[in-house]
């Protein structure tokens, strides 16, 4: 054994129990009362968990590091985003492969992972983006388009292949698909039992909202929540889902921020369809609001913080999950048995309340509302934020949150809003879940060692002084959280400590889904 941690609560989605933790090789060994090391084994360090909370890492499956958006980046590559998320508690995180025109999916795929390869200092996966299938440098023929369009959707198996079963599309932006090729490509996931990431806004409404704003002047940051509020963003959610029905394809919303659009994909959960729904702690903790304040345009993102109506239909979904699906927010010392992230024996059916795609799962709960926490964290400094004073239109679109998504969410079970079990559930469990981390969102025997020692006592105040991004501002500023994470494991190695990063660029490892 390389690391025992004594005598901590360790909670996982489905309940908690004061115990200890066995780590060898990077991986959870035991998880058992009175572990000791082995007679021989002088290596093994011993830390002292008692009165601290040991979590599994969060897995935030929606970061955009290292994109370039016209002539600027996102603030944060893989090293700068993962030590950021590292000292978030985040030990996982899923990032996009972008292809540019014409590239194949593969060959881009290929180059995002050299990329992150060298940079990641914690484990990570790829969706793939599908964009423009009508994209196309020869003559534009009926039939070289459809050629084309077939390659692409053909290759998706290969990309499956090779370690991204999730792939992501957009409703709205000049990489948007048009209806009838979402809904290609919705079918051609339904083939291949991949994963649909939708980012749903209807582009002619807010296209059309955007003219009418520009042509009268009304270009200050408050125009840009009115040219994509509720509306705009539930229409898609509802196109979507619609299509998703009709091609029986696996749906994911991403980044959802609206009650009508949150309504819809209940509406088909109940009826029994693989849909899943993403938000994000932004719209938990803001709202349009932040839109009239002078420094609004730091704010700006796509979908933007809506109104309180839709923040607090999110926030009840967030906390519905409480003693009413699987077995959140239920305390007690049942032992978990899992090897090599496959049950080992019947007495603990399942750790969520999300039907698991990899992991053999004997009930299924209905997963109705949110299923998960994710951060879009994609962040721009402020000099690049300023060139929208005066038009919303010229501001880059993102905010920070990776390394915010699982303090805040823990600061809020703290002060009693919801379970800890719940917020592990949405933040880890069932992200791992869903996009098939087979190993990561437990704290449990034959699962990798990535793990958050959490001190409830320990008060925080975010600024930026105190982030681990490259980005010059944080829309957290100020901030005052209860409890903070105080050590940080990824496989068993130490890559946080009490504000310190001691991570290493390159320890991140690929991981296929
Ligand atoms: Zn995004």
């Amino acid at each position: 054994m390389n690391l025992i941690i004594k005598n901590g609560t360790v909670i996982n989605a489905g309940g908690r129990y004061v115990t200890d933790v066995a780590v060898s090789g990077g991986k959870i060994t035991a998880v058992e009362k009175d572990i000791a090391p082995g007679e021989h084994d002088r290596q093994t360090k011993i830390v002292d968990a008692s009165g601290l909370l040991v979590l599994p890492g969060a897995v935030d499956v929606h970061t955009h590091f290292e994109l370039p958006i016209g002539d600027i980046w996102s603030a944060d590559d893989f090293f700068a985003g993962t030590r950021a998320a590292a000292c978030g508690g985040v030990t996982t995180i899923m990032d996009f492969v972008t292809p540019e025109k014409n590239e194949g999916l593969l060959e881009a795929l290929k180059k995002r992972k050299k990329t992150a390869d060298a940079k990641a200092c914690i484990d990570y996966g790829l969706h793939m983006g599908i964009s423009g299938l009508n994209d196309c440098v020869l003559p534009e023929t009926a039939e070289v388009k459809a050629g084309l369009n077939d390659r692409l959707l053909a290759e998706m198996a290969e990309v499956k292949a090779a370690g991204v079963s999730s792939f992501k599309v957009f409703m709205t932006y000049a990489s948007r698909l048009t209806v009838d090729e979402l809904r290609r490509t919705l079918a051609r996931a339904r083939e291949i039992n991949a994963l649909m990431m939708v980012h749903a806004e209807d582009h002619e409404a807010l296209e059309a909202n955007r003219a009418v704003f520009i042509a009268s002047g009304k270009t200050d940051v408050w125009h840009h929540y009115l040219s994509r509020p509720e509306a705009v963003e539930a229409k898609a959610v509802e196109k979507a889902v619609d299509l998703a029905k009709e091609t029986g394809a696996k749906l994911y919303i991403v980044h959802l921020a609206c009650a009508e659009g949150l309504k819809a994909v209940e509406i088909a959960q109940r009826e029994g369809y693989p849909i899943y729904a993403e938000t994000c702690p932004q719209y938990l903790n803001f709202t349009n609001e932040v839109y009239k304040r002078p420094d609004g345009r730091n704010f700006v993102c796509s979908p933007p913080m809506k109104g309180e109506e839709s923040q607090s239909a999110l926030w009840e979904s967030v906390c519905q999950g409480d003693g009413k699906t699987g077995d959140s927010g239920k305390t007690g010392d049942r032992p978990l048995s899992y090897s090599n992230g496959r049950i080992r024996q019947g007495s603990v059916p399942c750790l969520t309340a999300v039907p698991c795609l990899t992991v053999p799962c004997l009930t299924v709960a209905a997963p109705i509302g949110i299923n998960t926490l994710a951060t879009d964290h994609c962040p721009f400094q402020t000099f690049e934020k300023d060139r929208g004073i005066g038009d919303f239109t010229k501001t880059p679109n993102g905010v920070m949150g990776v390394e915010n998504l699982y303090p805040y969410m823990l600061s809020e079970a703290n002060k009693g809003r919801l379970t800890f079990e719940r917020v592990i559930e949405l933040c880890s469990a069932n992200p791992a879940r869903i996009f098939g981390c087979e190993a990561k969102g437990a704290i449990a025997e034959g699962f990798d060692a990535d793990i958050v020692l959490y001190d409830q006592t320990k008060d925080f105040t975010v600024s930026q002084k105190n982030m681990h991004s490259e980005v010059d501002y944080t829309i957290w500023e100020g901030t005052k959280l209860r409890g903070y994470p105080v050590r940080v494991y990824s496989r068993g190695k130490l890559i946080y400590k009490n504000g310190e990063f001691l991570g290493k660029p390159g320890h991140g490892r690929f991981i296929a889904t």
